[in-house]
């Protein structure tokens, strides 16, 4: 197995090498979701695009230690350090909840559509509010190397210094402070009680009706938003690891923070290479919950509008699988623009696959093969899908190469290409990179055929495990309506689901 991987670096804007500190082992840290409201697709396709990246190192055999965390404080409205609301206690303000509440509920509707989505879990999930101490301990730090200081209770991290002594504040987005200091200097007000507009709140102190604080040396309050990842990320994979990812709409301010508070702590930098994925847009403009005053129509769409269909923006509902393959068709630095034609025609590409591995896994090799040119070309092929994969994890170059591979497969089947021509160890190790390649690295499960699901009953059990499945996000997400109309539209169809404490059974009567 070829280990050799090449991964574009943000940090150096070119692709490099890849060399982990340790021989074999790869920590990586990726920035997980605030956990206020129900996820949306644009951050499912980032938590994909990562699980394959994640799917990939774990197949080529490397032993890697995957932290994602949970951001359930801090992260303040519109993006913004000083002067919101943080996001969480709003929400739990607005519905009357516990803020605890409110981050439990939406955990849980995340941890729901990664699994219909298919993604694997991290090994380690923190979250911010968990790590407090640590968090206190990091301004501390930063605080006694200089880079911090005090207003009226809250701490900022001293920018100007830190960029003149370390010459680097900027290094990851490219701006650099004069251009920070242009940028806003139309908006001091953002300014508030920093010394400088590009500083930001590492410790803020919390007004007497914020819901959640805690004491630290210099306020009862809660940590900036920007800290958790710094500080947990030290935690869990030490102060300089290998990987860390993310939206790279989190490139600036986020991630140069990050760069910053960790170097101000530590004086080392924290990750090796740095992974940005590309933002999902919804016919060309960025995917947005916003409202357009002319249409009346948000530019989004929930994943649960998506299975069902329920939504002006596409003409029928696609599978959660479809929609991962969508997904696996565009490379994790392109921007993916959803169309309902583009789903269409991943609905069209995934059954192709899908089936295409069925007739392969069926191909019964007759025994007397030859290295002849057919051969070379389906290895060469085979070869090059994990080249490609090598090359910064380009899914859409591998998948591609399977889909050459599909006509030998049909021609084989078909008897227009003679197993003369091809060895049964090429037929073997075909099978294998097909498997491995669809349902390991590609993550894709098959829903194109009969699966003998906890309700059986061949192709309808499969498809009624996948309703069942999506109902029941809708009522982790008290989307009655949604839950409602699948089980009314089952009813029509003579279809009737029963509420257990078991979960979810159905009988046809
Ligand atoms: P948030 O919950 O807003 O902190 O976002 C969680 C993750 O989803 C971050 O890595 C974001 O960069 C990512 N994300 C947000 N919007 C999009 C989008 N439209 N397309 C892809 N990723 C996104
Ligand atoms: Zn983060």
């Amino acid at each position: 197995m070829n280990k050799e991987i090449f991964l574009y670096n943000s940090l150096s804007r070119k692709k490099e090498k890849f060399q982990p500190i340790n021989e074999g082992s790869i920590g990586m840290y990726v920035c997980g979701p605030t956990v206020y409201s129900d996820v949306h697709l644009g951050n499912c396709r980032t938590f994909v695009n990562f699980d394959i990246i994640y799917r990939y190192l774990n197949f080529l055999e490397f032993k890697v230690r995957y932290v994602r965390n949970i951001t359930d404080v801090g992260h303040l409205e519109g993006d913004t350090d000083i002067g919101a609301e943080d996001k969480i206690s709003k929400k739990a303000r607005l519905e009357q909840l516990e803020p605890m509440e409110v981050v439990q509920h939406y955990t849980n509707g995340f941890h729901d559509m990664m699994r219909i989505f298919n993604t694997l879990p991290p090994n380690i999930e923190p979250r911010a509010t968990g790590h407090i101490i640590e968090q206190i301990e990091m301004v501390q730090k930063i605080m006694d190397n200089g880079y911090g200081y005090v207003k009226n209770g809250s701490v900022y991290f001293d920018t100007l210094k830190f960029a003149k002594e370390n010459n680097s504040y900027g290094k990851l987005s490219g701006r650099v402070i004069e251009d920070l200091l242009s940028e806003t200097r139309d908006d001091l007000k953002n300014q508030g009680e920093k010394n400088h507009p590009s500083d930001f709140a590492i410790w803020i102190k919390a007004d007497p009706t914020h819901l959640m604080r805690w004491n630290s040396p210099w306020s009862v309050g809660f940590p900036g938003w920007h800290l958790e990842c710094s500080a947990m990320s030290t935690k869990y994979l030490g102060e300089t690891f290998d990987i860390h990812g993310g939206g790279n709409d989190l490139k600036f301010p986020h991630h140069e923070n990050e760069i910053a508070q960790n170097e101000g702590a530590c004086k080392c930098s924290p990750a090796n290479y740095w992974l940005h994925a590309n933002m999902l847009l919804m016919n060309g403009k960025k995917m947005s919950k916003s409202v357009d005053p002319e249409t009346g129509v948000s530019n989004s769409i929930t994943p649960q509008e998506l299975f069902s269909g329920d939504s002006p923006h596409i003409t029928k509902g696609y599978s959660p699988m479809v929609i991962r393959f969508f997904m696996l068709q565009s490379h994790y630095r392109s921007t993916l623009d959803l169309t309902n034609d583009a789903l269409l025609a991943a609905e069209k590409g995934y059954r192709r696959l899908m089936e295409a591995n069925k007739i392969l896994q069926d191909l019964k090799h007759p025994g007397n093969g030859s290295n002849a040119d057919l051969d070379k070309e389906i290895n060469s092929l085979i070869n090059d899908a994990f080249v490609d994969m090598n090359d910064d994890f380009n899914s859409p170059k591998a998948l591609a190469r399977l889909f050459e591979t599909v006509p030998k497969i049909n021609g084989l089947r078909a008897g227009h290409l003679s197993f003369n021509d091809i060895t049964g160890d090429t037929l073997a190790r075909m099978k294998e990179v097909f498997n491995n390649f669809i349902f390991e690295i590609f993550g894709l499960k098959d829903e194109t055929h009969a699966t003998a699901g906890s309700n059986g009953n061949g192709a309808l059990g499969g498809l009624m495990d996948l309703i069942i499945d999506i109902r029941q996000t809708a009522r982790a997400n008290k989307d009655w309506a949604t839950s409602d109309k699948i089980r009314d539209t089952l009813k029509e169809v003579s279809i009737v689901l029963k509420d257990g404490k078991e979960g979810t059974t159905w009988t046809k009567e």
